[in-house]
């Protein structure tokens, strides 16, 4: 895995079939059968592709293509009825189909953009599979799967995390957790990640001293469970779709102590746990990408800044870098900036960061921080 991202990402620039020799969906030595397209689009008064978000390429070998359709067809036909049998998968959470540019994936109504996503055979015009609209967050989590899928598969769940997964998890035995969600699959992330720390997992009523994860959504208010519970519960845990941005400020306003993205992964469900104890109350959030505020002075962490293209607002990068990253990496926000903190050696930054260029599309631009250049004492967290 470490140090392939950069060549994928040329490979496919020069070449998108011929040259690839590994599939890395599968890493699998498989010549390619396909190829994944992703057009970011973005809505004027209609829809139109934009200039500045690249076309993404992903190829695929056989194998791989019918799998990642199967699981796309498995999470759109779904329903909310229970939860996709894969760490991280979207939901439709209940929504109906009924506009035309709905997200085809989960449902959501994009906000300004969007992805038409088809697959095209080696050799062919059309594609092989019809090409269908997606939502910013569904589009990225299309691309993790088809630049790895061994982790969602369940086949290197250890190994394709490398230093990751030796992390251990924290010790958080006297902890009791209170879940307030609408979504079945994130409360049974939480019950599973919960489960292997030895963590209990209470019903929503009793909630004294336990951290409670409440789910921010779309023009819904989440403050008033916020302010009912932040008195009696150590902490507020905000679990917030991509489109609930405002929602999720204004629970932070409210006395929320963290917030995790939506759908999630057992890891930053443990991680995000282990950072919240940590923070307390102490983290002052950035009022507009709701990140913590953060200085890197002094800091010699690898970091890696994220700049927002077009009319793409702070938010939604931060949003897709916290659902994207993994789980013990920081998002931070210094000076108004995005910054990511990878817990990865600085070898390991530019397959990070050519990683996540190619699950933006282009929505960011991102470069490197040399923070050893402006650098004075020590890392302050703000928390
Ligand atoms: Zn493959
Ligand atoms: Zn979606």
């Amino acid at each position: 895995m470490a140090g392939r991202g950069p060549i994928v990402g040329q490979r496919v620039a020069d070449n998108p079939i011929m040259a690839y020799p590994v599939c890395p969906c599968c890493g699998d030595r498989r010549p390619a059968a396909a190829t994944l397209r992703r057009r970011p689009l973005r809505r004027t008064t209609s829809w139109q592709p934009d200039p500045l978000w690249q076309v993404r390429r992903h190829p695929l070998c056989g194998s791989c293509e019918r799998w990642l359709w199967g699981v796309l067809d498995e999470v759109r036909n779904h329903g909310a009825a229970r939860p996709v049998p894969l760490f991280g998968a979207p939901s439709t959470g209940g929504r109906l189909p009924v506009f035309e540019d709905q997200c085809q994936v989960c449902l959501a109504v994009p906000q300004d953009y969007g992805t038409m996503i088809d697959c095209i055979p080696s050799g062919g015009s059309r594609g092989s599979w019809p090409a269908f609209f997606a939502c910013a967050s569904c589009d990225a989590w299309i691309a993790s799967l088809a630049e790895d899928g061994r982790s969602a598969r369940g086949e290197a769940t250890r190994a394709i995390d490398g230093a990751y997964g030796d992390w251990p998890h924290p010790n958080l035995r006297e902890l009791r957790v209170s879940l307030d969600l609408a979504d079945r699959g994130s409360a049974a992330t939480i019950r599973e990640a919960c489960a292997e720390m030895g963590v209990e997992v209470v019903g929503g009523v009793d909630t004294v001293g336990s951290v409670l994860f409440v789910e921010a959504s779309p023009g819904a208010s989440v403050t008033r469970v916020v302010r009912e519970n932040v008195k009696i519960v150590r902490a507020v845990v905000v679990v917030t779709p991509f489109g609930a941005g405002r929602e999720l400020r204004e629970a932070l306003q409210a006395g929320a102590s963290n917030w995790l993205t939506l759908p999630l992964t057992p890891q930053q469900v443990t991680a995000g746990l282990a950072t919240t104890l940590r923070r307390g109350l102490r983290v002052r959030w950035d009022e507009l990408s709701c990140l913590p505020v953060a200085s890197l002075e002094g800091s010699d962490r690898p970091a890696i800044a994220f700049f927002p293209l077009g009319d793409t607002d702070v938010f939604s990068v931060a949003w897709l870098l916290r659902r994207f990253v993994r789980g013990y990496d920081e998002v931070v926000s210094v000076g108004g900036q995005v910054i990511l903190l990878p817990r990865a050696p600085a070898e390991r930054l530019e397959a990070v960061r050519v990683r996540l260029d190619l699950l933006l599309a282009g929505r960011a631009h991102s470069a490197p921080l040399d923070a050893a250049a402006t650098a004075p004492p020590r890392l302050d967290l703000a928390g």
